[in-house]
């Protein structure tokens, strides 16, 4: 397989919602003062907040918010105060006890604090260490999921998670522990369990990660994919395999933030690399997988 790098083409046209009535009548929970919301915000693309997302930022008197959301959100909540705890321009990130604290803080000032993170709060985002010292320390809290950038950011680059001729298992890892290290997991039995392993925070070292998964015995030329600033305009995707993803990357000059999938379900994107097909080209290949009608079945 060639290697190849797709810069997404920019939307033709952005365009208005459809003029849509009001949100449908749920019984939308009501956002109490001295609470907190802890909301995903999905990968990037600002549509793909959900509704109790967009639900709490039209009421929240504070948003407390990482830099990886597209700050487009924040015009969602404009009666609120906005926060920004992730990196910025070089200075150093706020430590995750400092974050918590804030919210702790802000809670018992009565406000009601939306602490927005990127993607799904409980994925490979420290939610659950904040919802925890949340419950520690008596702030009623309520969890609003989002979508995470290993499902709907692959699922942008025309890489679906799950495909019957590719893969019944899907491992997510992350590629980097709290040291900065890759971390100590057993590659030989993922690689043994699941066809398709998605990687978080892999770009740092992807090239360990390739050497061990190639030393469990996964081929060289598998199939693999970098999805860079997945659902955003500035949406980059590397096919390579697996054998030379790291040289490819280097080559690429990709950054994170950046999802990299392993596994035979990165050819789908030959069929289904929707964003290519709506620019007018023209499917790649419409049976990548080569096994035809399993969908007739
Ligand atoms: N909670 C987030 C993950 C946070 S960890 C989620 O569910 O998606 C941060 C890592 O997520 C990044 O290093 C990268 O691997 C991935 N990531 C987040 N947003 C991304 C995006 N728009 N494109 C590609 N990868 C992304």
């Amino acid at each position: 397989m060639q290697s190849a790098l797709f810069v997404r083409q920019k939307p033709r046209h952005i365009g208005n919602m459809t003029d849509s009535p009001a949100l449908p009548n749920l019984n939308w929970p009501d956002f109490r003062p001295g609470w907190v919301w802890l909301c995903g915000a999905g990968p990037g693309d600002p549509g793909l907040l959900t509704l109790h997302g967009l639900h709490a930022l039209r009421q929240a008197d504070v948003v407390v918010h990482d830099a990886l959301i597209d700050m487009a959100l924040l015009n969602w909540a404009p009666q609120a105060e906005h926060i920004n705890v992730g990196k910025r321009g070089g200075t150093p990130s706020p430590k995750q006890h400092e974050i918590s604290q804030k919210l702790i803080d802000l809670a018992h000032q009565n406000k009601r604090v939306l602490r927005l993170k990127g993607g799904d709060p409980y994925v490979f985002g420290r939610g659950g260490e904040e919802a925890q010292t949340l419950v520690q320390n008596g702030v009623p809290f309520r969890l609003i999921p989002g979508i995470s950038a290993g499902i709907g950011g692959l699922a942008y680059a025309g890489i679906p998670a799950t495909h019957r001729d590719a893969n019944q298992s899907v491992t997510f890892v992350t590629g980097h522990d709290m040291s900065g290290n890759t971390p100590s997991l057993d590659w030989q039995a993922i690689s043994k369990g699941s066809e398709t392993i998605i990687i978080y925070m892999g770009m740092r070292h992807i090239g360990k990660i390739a050497t061990a998964l190639r030393a469990a015995g996964r081929p060289a030329d598998e199939p693999a994919a970098v999805v860079c600033a997945a659902t955003t305009p500035e949406q980059r995707v590397l096919e390579t395999t697996l054998g030379h993803i790291e040289a490819d990357i280097a080559a690429a000059d990709l950054c994170p933030p950046a999802i990299i999938c392993i596994g035979r379900s990165v050819l789908m994107r030959q069929a289904l690399d929707w964003q290519a097909l709506l620019t007018g080209e023209q499917p790649r290949n419409t049976d990548p997988l080569e096994h035809g009608a399993t969908t007739q079945k």
